[in-house]
Parts: structure tokens; sequence; C-alpha cells
């Protein structure tokens, strides 16, 4: 058995050059994984046996145990010593190969390889599998890359009392001494990326569609609330598979489809064949907004459509991954929005999704949608980014506009027809779409869509010249493009009209005159649009009575872009806002407006902003009506606004008629209230022994660390440099806790040490939490120069992690923006 230290040893990202040199020499015929999980809490047994077929020579298996006890190849013994950083080297016979490794892995709380956690509600134990990007290693023996697929037979020991799901369908065949033994069908083609189990104590509900099982899951303390949902997320599902079916006209192929809501999960989902995992708080305990719930609908569509984009036809490496991400993005947001309840999911993707996409796009570290020229599979990480989401959904959009829906899909069908269980690139994509239009009579050249839309980064940037009736394009410094925009422009004379225009050159001589003119308020192209100073003007009257989301989205957006390049003030902004808050009543997550206005508009305005924005929020609390979504998204705005702990301790002890004080609005009362140093340690720690969920024990690292003083900041420092173990969603609300207005004496000294801390984080953690948290500890607050500096210092360091490089780099492109907004608008003191 291994000591103490069960840290995983360091390990080698998969270059192309590798993969596609393994993949010349190997073809995977089937995978037979056993595993172990009831012998121990902190590893698991992991015994893999790999059938393949080589040209012959040396290559290697990658692998990620703590202890290795057997490895033998076509039944010759291997020295485990030979293990080097993850992989194995291996001399392959000529024809047929067996190899068999037995080794012992680690349970990892990262939301990585096989993550076990306690639910701190009821202290049962939770497992689920991420094989995502390089993790499989960790869970098995495997050539880890996309394009060698195998069918997976698996087995699994588990407790009696747990469930176990995997991506085919399973059974419990023996139950001994309190060990139940799990067999499961052999599943269809699979990347190493792929393969999954959720193994636990899980509640778990079933239907039936269409001759499909369906099944959800999640920890036994959410079972109420999984109920409560199941009814709509069985229709959603149901409705998507029908939409799916007759868009593509080929059969979902992976036998089950079970969705797991699992803890501490990274992403918002994974599409795994057969076994989707989801975060687990889209199971809501408390109440949600509109918001949330077309989000968590969009999610379903989204890994659904990736049934057919990424796990019928996958990738032949992550340069492509927009192939996956950009086309379950736009199909998951369009069949949402055409078949389910959520009909307005497109302007509920404006605020939820496009500055995600259109800030990233503007960053030094922009790619284009197509070709992200990812080198190894790390570097591939960093571009699951808002370009290969947002932007690529974009541009499909367009994309099927121009080539309609009959060529679009017949091209699509083709491509899987042709691919189906394989693997495949943008080329073959683009040749499908190319047979298509010529079938249907029409020849159609991809080439300069391609070029200009697909495989050129950066959006251009179109604005209103007034005084000569013109509208201005301007591609991006350096990367030259020629992009014809066709978009709507809402113009504001007396009432809102719309017409449209197209943009052609670089300047159109189409421009409307009126008090407000916005520029493509409605998503219809991929541009960054910024409103002119006389339409900033007139919104602080007219937004609050626009009462089409679609345009409120897009006022908005135009907004955010003017922010983003300095090209409004932002004492400006604040008066919209204020005549306007709450924005909408679908606020919920961190990436729309509320989160946007605290975050970093407030601290660019002017002093008394806050203020502002909370006597603003507290009077549209009074006229909304009880139990209305915007009554809940004033109270939100009320509650991060208020300096007053009396007031806030008036709506914890008894909340405004309408408003339920459920668990997530509470600890909201009661990290603000920690955060004004209204709140103790143990006032906090007896909320949290009252309800200790999962949820609430993430509340209560964020408000800990959010106290201010002094053992506060020590601590949430202590787990950014990993000196405290947390698991991944904690580390993130330590960051949240560590840097809050109003405390900059006690986080002061902290600025510099993230500088000194930050690259040695790349030995306590790695992937997705490494990057979070280098980007979540970042000391966005410290709005100077010096900081600036310090940042960019660090990024020509040689020696940095290329992880932590890219997140500082983003990262410090916000800090130059908002010291360029400080610059064109400084404060009056
Ligand atoms: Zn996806």
């Amino acid at each position: 058995m291994p000591g103490d230290d069960l840290r995983l040893g360091p390990s080698r990202s998969l270059r192309r050059d590798e993969a596609a040199a393994r993949r010349a020499l190997l073809d995977v015929t089937a995978y037979d994984v056993s595993l172990d999980l009831a012998s121990d809490e902190r590893t698991f047994g992991s015994r893999t046996v790999i059938r393949f077929r080589s040209q012959g020579g040396p290559t290697f298996v990658d692998l990620k145990p703590i202890a290795v006890s057997s490895i033998r190849l076509n039944d010759a013994p291997i020295d485990p010593d030979l293990l080097d950083r993850g992989r194995l080297p291996i001399a392959t016979a000529a024809g047929e190969n067996e190899l068999v490794v037995s080794a012992t892995m680690r349970f990892r709380n990262d939301g990585e390889g096989l993550h076990r956690s306690v639910d701190p509600a009821d202290g049962r134990h939770y497992v689920y599998g991420m094989s995502f990007m390089d993790a499989a290693p960790s869970i098995f023996a495997c050539f880890d890359q996309p394009d060698l697929k195998a069918p997976y037979t698996l087995h699994a020991s588990a407790p009696a009392d747990w469930v176990v799901v995997g991506n085919a369908p399973g059974v419990r065949v023996a139950t001994q001494a309190g060990v139940s033994e799990w067999e499961f069908e052999e599943t269809q083609p699979l990347s190493t990326y792929f393969v999954t189990l959720v193994a636990g104590p899980y509640h778990v509900l079933t239907d039936r569609h269409d001759g499909i099982p369906l099944g959800l899951s999640a920890r036994a303390s959410l079972a109420p609330h999984l109920d409560k949902d199941a009814d709509e997320l069985f229709t959603l599902t149901k409705q998507c598979f029908d939409e799916f079916h007759r868009l593509f006209g080929i059969r979902y192929p992976f036998g089950n489809y079970h969705q797991a809501f699992v803890p501490e999960f990274n992403a918002g989902a994974m599409e795994n064949p057969g076994c989707v995992t989801f975060r687990d708080p889209l199971v809501f305990t408390s109440r949600v907004t509109r918001g949330l719930r077309i989000q968590r609908a969009t999610t379903v569509a989204h890994e659904m459509a990736h049934q057919w984009f990424g796990n019928i036809v996958t990738p032949r490496w992550w340069d492509d991954l927009w192939l996956n991400e950009s086309f379950a993005e736009y199909m998951g947001n369009r069949v949402t929005a055409d078949v389910t309840e959520y009909a307005d999911a497109w302007s509920d993707n404006s605020y939820a999704r496009r500055q995600w996409g259109l800030t990233a796009d503007q960053r030094p570290s922009t790619h284009p949608v197509a070709g992200n020229g990812a080198e190894d599979a790390l570097a591939a990480l960093q571009n699951f980014d808002g370009i290969s989401y947002a932007k690529g959904s974009a541009i499909l959009r367009q994309l099927a506009a121009s080539l309609g829906d009959q060529v679009f899909f017949a091209g699509v069908i083709d491509h899987f027809t042709k691919h189906r269980f394989g693997n495949a690139t943008m080329h073959d994509l683009f040749g499908s779409w190319e047979e298509a239009a010529a079938d249907a009579g029409s020849v159609v050249d991809l080439s300069d869509f391609t070029r200009n839309w697909l495989l050129t980064a950066g959006p251009d940037r179109i604005t209103l010249d007034r005084v000569n009736g013109l509208i201005l394009r301007e591609p991006p410094e350096g990367r030259p493009a020629d992009r014809s925009h066709t978009f709507r422009v809402a113009v504001h004379d007396g009432d809102w009209q719309t017409r449209t225009v197209t943009v052609t050159g670089p300047r159109t001589a189409d421009a409307a005159t009126g008090d407000a003119v916005l520029l493509d308020p409605y998503d219809d192209t991929w541009a960054v649009l910024l409103p002119d100073p006389a339409t900033v003007q007139a919104l602080k009257t007219l937004l609050p009575r626009v009462t089409d989301g679609g345009l409120r989205a897009g006022v908005w957006n135009n907004l955010r872009s003017a922010v983003y390049n300095a090209a409004v003030d932002p004492a400006d902004v604040v008066d919209i806002a204020a005549a306007s808050l709450p924005i909408e009543d679908t606020e919920d997550s961190k990436r729309r407006t509320q989160p946007w206005l605290f975050g970093w508009v407030v601290p660019l305005a002017p002093e008394g902003s806050l203020e502002r924005l909370h006597r603003a929020a507290t009077e549209r609390l009074a006229a909304q009506r009880p139990g209305s979504e915007l009554q809940l998204s004033a109270l939100r705005a009320a509650i991060t606004s208020s300096t007053d702990a009396g007031q806030l301790r008036g709506w914890l002890d008894a909340p405004p008629a309408g408003i339920d004080p459920d668990l997530a609005l509470r600890w909201r009362i009661l990290t603000r209230l920690a955060t004004l140093g209204a709140i103790d340690r143990a006032g906090l720690r007896a909320a949290y022994d009252a309800e200790p969920t999962g949820e609430a024990r993430i509340q209560l690292t964020a408000a800990l660390c959010s106290l201010p003083d002094a053992e506060a900041k020590a601590y949430a420092w202590s787990v950014f440099t990993g000196a405290t173990d947390l698991p991944n969603y904690e580390v993130e609300a330590a960051a949240a806790g560590m840097w809050r207005g109003g405390q900059e004496e006690l986080w002061a000294p902290y600025v510099d040490r993230y500088f000194t801390d930050l690259p040695g984080t790349a030995a306590v953690r790695s992937g997705w939490v490494l990057a979070e948290a280098a980007e979540a500890f970042f000391p966005a607050l410290s709005i100077d120069e010096r900081t600036l500096a310090a940042a960019r210092a660090l990024i020509a360091e040689p020696e940095l992690d290329n992880t932590i490089r890219r997140r500082l780099v983003d990262a410090s492109d916000d800090l130059a923006r908002k010291l360029a907004t400080r610059n064109a608008f400084p404060l009056q003191k």
C-alpha cells in the first residue's frame, strides 16, 4: 500500500505529434477495465486489459498510479520502475498485443479522474469519473488520445449500498460481505476521454422515451429537490431527443441516457456517452430565477447535441474542439428555443454567454474558432473558452442561416455517416457541406467564410458616426479580415423602430439618427458594437421603459463592450443601472449583468456609486410584486450593495413578503455580514451547523475568508498556496472571500505575494483547478500600474507553467483595460 503522500507525481501533456505517431502505430481493439471502489476510502484498485494491433515498435501507455502491482505485455512482465512522469514505455509486437496493468490509483478531490467526496449533510461518500483531457490515466491505463477509440467493458466492486452507473447498461451480479459486483455491457467505440462511472448511494429516477431508457441521479440529500424537478428534466430530455432525431435522422446509438448530477464538478457538464455528468448545483435546492432554469435547459440540450457532435464523430485532435463545443452550443440553444418551454433561450444566451465570447476574442490570447493551434492537451484545455463556445455558436448560427437548414443538416448528416464512431477534422465537415450544396443544385465555396470568420481571430469593431451618417467597421489590429455584417439596428425616435443594414466595406452610408441608435441589439452578427455618446445619454431615460427582452439584452451588451474598451464613463453606466435595476428577472450566475456591474464597474465609478445602486435596488424591491423574480433579483442586488448590518439582519430575520429565506439567500446575507465584520466565526459556524449541506460548506468557506481580519486573509491564502487542501469548489469560494471591496488594507500585502506564490501552485494542483485558482486569486481589485507591471514581469518568466501564464495573460489584460478606463475617465476627488 502507498504511504501517506497520495499526490500524483508530475506528468507530461501529450503533444499532437506524439499522438499522430502513436495513432499511426496502433489500433486499439478493446479495453476491459475492473475498478475496486470498495477496499479503501482514499485509493482504488484498477486493472486494465488493453487489446490492440500494432505495426510493431516502441510506444508508450499513459498511466498515473500511486502504486503498480504488475504490468504484463504479451505475458511478459514489464518493470514498473520504467514509468516516468505518467508514461510507461512499451515495445509492441507486430500484430495482436495484450497489455495488462494492475495498479492502485488515488481518489481525487479536484473534479478530475475518480473524484470522491463526502456529503456533509449525511456523511455519505460519492464517486464519479471525469476522464476528460488528460485525466483518464489516473483511472485506468490507456492510450490517452481522442483518435484511438475502442469499445470498453467495465467491471466494478462497490459498497453494497451504492448504485453504479457507467457508459453502458450495467447490473449488480453479486453481493457478499457488504460488497457488490457490477458488470456492464460492452460500449460502442469510445475515446478515452468519454469513459466514466458514477458510484455511490445516489438517488436514482428512471423513465423511458422512444425506446431509450432514461435516468436521473443526485446525492441522497438532494433527493427531494431532484424529485421536484424530475418532470421538467425528463420532459426537456424527451423534447430534445425528438428534435435531434428529426434534424439528424440518426438515432442516438449509446443505449441508456443517464444524467447524473454529481458533487464538486468543475464544468457545467460532461457529455460522456450514455452517462452525462452535471455539476449538482444544477439541482436547485434554493429558489432560482428563470435565467438559471434556461441555463440548465440549454446545458441539457448541449450535452445531448454532443452525443452526435463529439461522441459519434470525434475530432482527431484538440485543435478541432470547436467541432464539439461550437456545434453543441449552437444546437443546444437552438433546440431549447425551438422545442422546449424556454423559447427565450437565445435572448437569455445574450446575457449569459455573449460577453464571455466577445471579451475572450479581444484579449491577446484570442485564437481562431477553428484550428486553435493547440499543440498539447493542456494548452487545449485553456481553449475551452468563450471563443470555442459563444463565438463558435454565433458563427455557426450565421453559417446555418446562409447555407439554409437543408444544406446545413445534409452536410452534417453526411459527416456523421461517413465517420460514424470514428474521428474527423473540420476539412471533412466542410467537404460534406460543399457536397450537400452541390446535391441541392448550388455551388458553395466556403473558403472565404472559413478564412474570415473561422480561421481569423478577433472581432471587427463597429461604430456609429452620426455626423457623417456612417456606420464604421474596423477589423482588429494585425488581423486583417474582410467580413460582411448583416444585422438589425434599433433606432429610438419617438418609439423604437428596427431595420436591417449590411456593412461590407469600412464605411456604410446608412446610419439612421434618433435619440438612441443601437447596432445589432439582437446578436445577428459577431462584432464589438459600441454605442455613441448620445445613445448612452438617452438610455438613462429610455432603458427603464424597454420591454423587449432581446433589445434590453442588446443594450447591456453594447454597454459592456463600451466599458471593456474604455469607451464609456462608468459614471454614465451607473446612472443607467440605477434607473434600471434590477436589470432583468433572469439574474443568476456569474457572467451576467449584476456581477459585472458590482465587480467591474463600481470599483471604477465615482465614490457613492455603490450607495446609489443600493438605494435604487431597495426602492425597486419595495415596488415589485411579492413572489416575482424581479423582487428576488432586486433583493439580491440590495444585499450585495448593502453596508448596513441592521438592514441585512432585518432581511435575515424577516424577509420581505414573497421571499423564501432559503439557504442560498441566507448565506448571501451572512457572507455580506461577514464582509462588513458584522458577524463572527462562531456565528457563521452556528449557521452552518444548523443546516450542514454541501452548498452551505462552500458558502461557509467564502464567508470565513470574507471576514475583515488578518486571520481570514491568512486562511484564504493558505488555501491558495495549497497549505490547506480543500476541494475545488471551496478553493474558488476562498478566493471570492479573499478580495473584498472596503478591505484594501487587509489584502494589500497579498498583492505582491500573489506573484511570488502563484508559480508554486503548479506543484500542488493541476488542470482545471490550477487555472481556476490562478484566475480567482488574481488581485483584480488592485487597479494600479504597479500590479500590472508585476503581472507582466511574471508572464515574461520562461519557467512559468503555461496554464498559469494563460490565465495571467487574461487577468492582466482585464486589469490593463480597467486602468485605461480610469485614465480616460479620472475620478473627481
Ligand atoms: Zn460541450
